[in-house]
């Protein structure tokens, strides 16, 4: 593949799995975010998800200091994506802090370069719209942790042209990512379908079908899950999975997306899962 450098914006949860992935698998990678601390937060955790891979024999001691050195880092936007072959967002999911980002990234990359979002929920149609290179931008929606599952949503935008779907296609192949084709509508696949599983775990939780913990039992042990849906729940953030199930309902406009009464609640009270501590279980501070 022709392309050698990949900006990653946003060095937190998934941004710095995604830098990660690209710099191991010999990109070089610059990685962009606000603040210093956030940029050597998101380095520090590369480190140390590298040092498992070592440890598990999966990566050379080698390999380890060759991918730190294909990450540089930047604070400064315009110039972070100069350079760019691709520019993959991974920042905060708000619309407004997007639209900021794609504006200033279409405004000082290259004309060629193709523009992705690791957005979860926000429109890729809505992203491409506010520049001026809609047919160069297209979603690449990664899954947590993403040194470790195959899957990317490759997203398209109703701009996305057929050779920015097949460049990032082939980009996510040469790190060993299983693309999967979805056009843009709201939730995408995974979303769409697993947070009404989710919400539906809820439901049962709030009717008294049963407890928490038998509920993901019968998940775990009778669809061979490998989570239970309230534990994946508190895993992913009751705020997080609340948002997505408004932005199903409101998308969609289908009752069926409702937002279960005692997920809004939970989260109007500050449990928001493991994050907070408490969700439908309990996370003692270690
Ligand atoms: P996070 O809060 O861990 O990290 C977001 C980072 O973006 C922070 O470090 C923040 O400082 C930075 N940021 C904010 N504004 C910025 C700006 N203007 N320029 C540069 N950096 C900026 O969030 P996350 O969980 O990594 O989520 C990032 C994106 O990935 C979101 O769009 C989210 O929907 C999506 N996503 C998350 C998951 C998940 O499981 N966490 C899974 C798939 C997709």
């Amino acid at each position: 593949m022709a392309i050698a450098n990949v900006t990653v914006i946003g060095s937190g949860t998934m941004g710095n799995g995604i830098a990660h992935v690209f710099a191991q698998y010999g990109y070089s990678v610059t990685l962009n975010d606000i603040k210093h601390e956030f940029l050597d937060r998101g380095l520090k955790t590369i480190s140390s998800n590298l040092d498992r891979q070592v440890k598990k024999g999966t990566l050379t001691e080698e390999q380890k200091t060759k991918t730190l050195a294909n990450i540089k880092t930047s604070l400064v936007l315009s110039d972070a994506v100069k350079q760019a072959d691709i520019i993959i967002e991974a920042a905060t999911e708000n619309r407004e802090i997007k639209f900021e980002i794609f504006r200033t990234v279409d405004a000082h990359a290259p004309a060629y370069a193709i523009l992705a979002t690791n957005t979860s929920s926000i429109s890729v149609t809505e992203i491409g719209a506010v520049t001026k290179r809609p047919a160069q931008v297209i979603g690449m929606h990664f899954m947590n942790p993403v040194p470790v599952m195959k899957l990317v949503e490759v997203i398209r935008g109703i701009a996305t042209s057929n050779e920015t779907f097949a460049f990032v296609k082939q980009l996510s192949e040469s790190i060993e990512k299983v693309p999967v084709e979805v056009n843009d509508y709201p939730g995408f696949v995974s979303n769409r379908i697993l947070l009404p599983m989710l919400n539906e775990a809820i439901y049962c939780v709030m009717e008294g079908v049963a407890t928490p913990e038998a509920i993901d039992t019968v998940m775990k042990l009778g669809m061979n899950h490998p989570m239970g849906p309230l534990t994946l729940a508190d895993f992913i953030g009751l705020d997080v999975c609340l948002s997505i199930m408004n932005v199903l309902h409101e998308g969609l406009g289908d009752s069926k997306y409702r937002p279960c009464p005692l997920l809004k609640k939970m989260v109007a009270a500050g449990h928001l899962g493991r994050k907070s501590g408490k969700g439908f279980y309990d996370y003692p501070k270690t």
